[in-house]
């Protein structure tokens, strides 16, 4: 029996989902498989685990997983779910990729799908669980779609041993035929449940022009209208990126002043009470019809229902180059003569994947009285976390997202327009409570130009590390996966042909015949070092590093170099534009002591040839001398959070090493000394193994074509030139041979984590 307290009792019978408790039970206990279709903010997140836990499916011999695409997603719902069931967090547990607090007692588990994914890799079956809810499932993440298929088997499996489990596949959309009508995934269709949610129309404001690139600026004075102009109600914008949500904050925060300590004590008022208080006074609002203003130049179109599949936010893609940062600080958002309809104080909060749970938790307690609140957020408020009290929407109509060249892959970060099912899913969240009022910042044409939804991730970029994983998992034949949608067949083949050249798959046997070849490729068995990469929790080529180093006391460095790798974008970006010339003097002393930072720890002569990688090494072995402080990673331009994910990582990957090559006895040292003048040589080596296809070798004198080739490199999978990344400590060097991390492509294509090595090792 679960001892709910009476708010929460009465805001979960407000959810839809509760009518149709008996509905979806029967469903679940009658099928193996059920696919569950609701509308963001019905109550499928935080409803269902507690209907399969009060049906017993957390009994005495089995756990009930729920996977989320986002790391915030777990976390939060997890805290969620422990509070309405009045249960500890040892039993409402999450895990996400650094941590988790899941113990003995757990009962419900919130993790992100790659966790389950890795779990797959030691317990086939997955006998600890009676229960898996795949949540979120219309983003089509890829380790989502690998885990639909690879339980589309299990589940049959788990039915034949007599220990059945259960799976329930949620969507916010109905669009999820690519689960049920896909025969090769589930030979007899799972049934669909549909709940339908209380939605309240959303009128839909396009603008008559769209401006050019100049979004930020158009959102700060919609806003500013909306707060000054139109009846009560929250407001959500939905902006590209961390570094446009901040910008934006602080534009609002200063244009309408909210002073804190007015309020004090009010802000940690008891949740419901305020939050009914706020619920009846929104009721007694709603038949107030909007007055009769001109929100310049709008036309009205009614709302249009759609579904809606879209990418999702990679966490860790936040704050990477490529956003669009609007400078006009200038701007208070007054234009003059217009009476202001309130003139209330503005609560404003930020929401992104990278804002520290805390802050995150902000959002969902009701503002304090007397204050209209203001959410700039990513996408992550699209349908992961559904935000109550929401009237006003105001959508930029764009989203930031990692493209790939699908064989080489090359990267970049592009803001480009996002899907109508994904505008419509935006535009939805402003009908939860009473009618709300979308206002687009683009026009209707542009929005039919829009596509109609995003194509899901997997064929969207390099798959190596999943075939690695599938391979693990003794799928030879990657080709005969049930993919709810299939890579397109080059990805497939490039990624068996990088596994082929790392060895982590046995070679083909050579057949005369081209075709003939490409099928045997196709179908390679893993090799022991495959395996033992597939155990490391790292991209593959990193895991060819870690598989080599043994020799010379290098694992320590290679761990480091390769956990510094992964977490990517350690460094502070002061690119941004200060509020103020204060704020302007502060950034560029921090920019100068970063850079210097950089030189110190890439060190001289033969260590500097270890380049960007012995940055990372001297940046992470500094932080952790100094006890891995907020402080030390302040004063030196290091990112805390990326700091500690890395220290989180180097423990990870050295129990890891030491579960396979125990006579390594590695621990992680937080006095690490650096490596010495033969290691960083040996260091190289290493880092070539692993990342033999980045190589890239500098034009000469003799070769310059053009201008456009000038300090250029040429690589062996692309025609254009690509160049070292100024921030690189290799920028000014020009070694004539590098090894790098990544291409990015801004306005050039920049090569970023740069070494230099020796002609003589290139195979
Ligand atoms: P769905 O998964 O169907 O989108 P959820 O289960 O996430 O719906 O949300 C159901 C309701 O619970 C929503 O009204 C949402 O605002 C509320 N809710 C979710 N998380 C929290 C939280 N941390 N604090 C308060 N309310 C929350
Ligand atoms: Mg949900």
């Amino acid at each position: 029996p679960v001892d709910r307290s009476p708010e929460i009792q009465e805001a979960r019978l407000k959810l839809p989902i509760l009518a149709e408790e008996q509905v979806i039970m029967e469903a679940i206990n009658e099928n193996p498989v059920v696919v569950l279709c609701g509308e963001t903010g019905s109550g499928k997140t935080t409803q269902v685990p507690q209907f399969l836990y009060e049906a017993g499916y957390a009994s005495s011999n089995g756990i009930i997983g729920i996977t989320e695409p986002r790391r915030v997603a777990a976390v939060s719902m997890s805290q969620r779910v422990a509070k309405e069931m009045n249960l500890p967090h040892r039993v409402v547990s999450y895990q996400i990729r650094y941590e988790g607090n899941v113990t003995e007692e757990t009962k419900i588990k919130f993790m992100t799908d790659g966790v389950l994914l890795k779990e797959i890799q030691k317990d086939f079956l997955l006998w600890k669980y009676k229960a898996v809810i795949i949540d979120e499932a219309h983003e089509r993440s890829v380790y989502t779609d690998i885990l639909i298929g690879l339980l589309s088997r299990i589940v049959p499996l788990r039915g034949k041993k007599g220990q059945p489990m259960k799976l329930i596949i949620m969507s916010a959309t109905l669009r999820v035929e690519d689960f049920t009508e896909n025969k090769r995934l589930f030979s007899v269709t799972p049934p669909v449940i549909q709940v339908d949610a209380r939605q309240f129309s959303v009128t839909v404001h396009f603008n008559k022009r769209t401006p050019l690139n100049e979004y930020n600026g158009e959102c700060f004075r919609k806003v500013c209208k909306i707060h000054r102009m139109l009846p009560s109600g929250g407001i959500l914008v939905f902006l590209t990126g961390q570094a446009e949500v901040n910008s934006l904050c602080r534009r609002l925060r200063k244009a309408f002043p909210f002073r804190k300590n007015k309020m004090a004590g009010d802000e940690d008022k008891d949740d419901t009470v305020e939050k009914t208080r706020r619920f009846k006074k929104s009721r007694q609002k709603k038949t107030t019809t909007l007055p009769k203003i001109n929100l310049d130049n709008y036309s009205v179109m009614p709302a249009d229902e759609g579904d809606e599949d879209r990418d999702a936010e990679m966490d860790d893609d936040e704050d990477a180059v490529g956003s669009d940062i609007d400078l006009d600080l200038g701007d208070d958002g007054s234009e003059g003569g217009e009476e202001p309809y309130s003139s209330l104080p503005l609560y404003v909060l930020p929401l992104y994947s990278l804002l520290a749970p805390e802050k995150q938790a902000k959002v969902f307690r009701p503002p304090p009285p007397g204050t209209r609140f203001c959410i700039v957020a990513t996408n992550v408020a699209e349908t992961s976390l559904t935000i109550p009290g929401v009237k006003y929407v105001v959508d930029c109509g764009k989203v930031k997202k990692r493209f790939y060249d699908k064989v080489t892959g090359v990267s970049s970060f592009k803001v480009t327009w996002t899907s109508q099912a994904s505008a419509n899913q935006r535009a939805g969240r402003a009908g939860r409570t009473e009618p709300g009022h979308c206002y687009r910042l683009y026009s209707s044409a542009v929005f039919s130009d829009f596509e109609k939804f995003s194509p899901p991730e997997i064929t969207r970029r390099p798959v190596e590390d999943l075939i690695l994983q599938m391979k693990a998992l003794n799928i030879e034949k990657v080709v005969n996966f049930p993919f709810p949608s299939p890579p397109p067949m080059d990805v497939l083949v490039a990624a068996e042909e990088l596994l082929i050249a790392l060895g982590a798959l046995q070679e083909p046997p050579k057949t005369g015949r081209l075709k003939d070849l490409q099928k045997a490729k196709l179908s390679c068995p893993i090799s022991s070092l495959g395996t033992t990469m597939a155990s490391f929790p790292v991209a593959p080529r990193y895991a060819k590093m870690l598989a080599l180093s043994k020799q010379h006391a290098c694992l320590p460095y290679v761990i480091t170099i390769v956990s510094a790798m992964t977490v990517r974008e350690l460094f502070e970006e002061f690119e941004r534009p200060a509020v103020n010339e204060e704020e302007q003097e502060e950034l560029k002393g921090k920019k100068a002591r970063l850079i210097q930072m950089r030189r110190l720890w890439a060190g001289q002569g033969s260590f500097q040839k270890l380049g960007d990688l012995m940055v990372m090494l001297g940046a992470v072995g500094s932080c952790e001398y100094a006890g891995c402080t907020p402080k030390f990673c302040q004063a030196n331009g290091l990112r805390y959070k990326a700091m500690v994910e890395i220290r989180r990582l180097r423990g990870q990957l050295t129990t890891a090493v030491n579960s396979i090559c125990p006579d390594a006895s590695l621990f992680v040292d937080p006095k690490m000394k650096p490596p010495t003048e033969t290691q960083v040589t040996y260091l190289r080596q290493i880092v070539l193994a692993g990342l033999g296809d980045h190589l890239a070798r500098r034009i000469q004198a003799e070769e310059l074509l053009d201008e456009t080739w000038k300090n250029a490199y040429k690589t062996p999978l692309l025609d254009d030139p690509v160049f070292i990344h100024p921030s690189s400590v290799l920028f000014k060097e020009l070694p004539e041979f590098v090894v790098y991390q990544e291409i990015v492509e801004t306005t050039k294509m920049y090569m970023k984590g740069v070494l230099a090595v020796n002609s003589e090792w290139i195979p």
